[in-house]
């Protein structure tokens, strides 16, 4: 593709969502930190001990949200049913530090992701992906 150097690229230009909940699926381990825990939990309407027992699993890298018999995250239900107060992982994709550290991984996530295009020089991508992982920080 040939790509001119002064084009601004937005990050809805490289990413965008159709909601098609594959990345919802398959055991890759949403973790949740405490805080989530308890953001969760209080949007649910229920402590966090019992939010932990339903709705979780306990791995030894911490805890993850469970998954339902058909291999999807407890919270899809045809969309993020908890989609305010999903976790960092989720808000996050796919512009995540793995990206600026090796750009092949954009490529690797597109498979699994119909949202990632891939049809853009990797300077590209890693200049957009920095610039929305610094915005974070913000
Ligand atoms: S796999 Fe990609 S396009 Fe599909 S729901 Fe997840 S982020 Fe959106
Ligand atoms: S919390 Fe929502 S966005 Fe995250 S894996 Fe579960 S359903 Fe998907």
């Amino acid at each position: 593709m040939h790509f001119k150097k002064n084009r601004e690229v937005r990050p809805e230009d490289i990413f965008q969502c159709d909601m098609c909940g594959e990345c919802c699926k398959g055991f890759g381990g949403t973790y949740v930190t405490e805080e989530e825990v308890s953001n969760i939990s209080n949007y649910l309407n229920i402590d966090s001990a019992s939010f932990i027992k339903k709705y979780c699993q306990i791995t030894r890298l911490g805890k993850v949200l469970a998954q339902k018999m058909d291999g999807y995250c407890v919270f899809w239900d045809k969309k993020c049913s908890i989609h305010p107060v999903k976790p960092h992982m989720c808000k996050a994709w796919p512009f995540i530090e793995a990206v600026v550290i090796d750009v092949s991984n954009w490529r690797i996530m597109a498979n699994a992701c119909p949202g990632i295009r891939t049809d853009f020089p990797d300077w590209v991508i890693v200049s957009c992906v920095r610039k929305v992982i610094e915005g974070r920080k913000k």
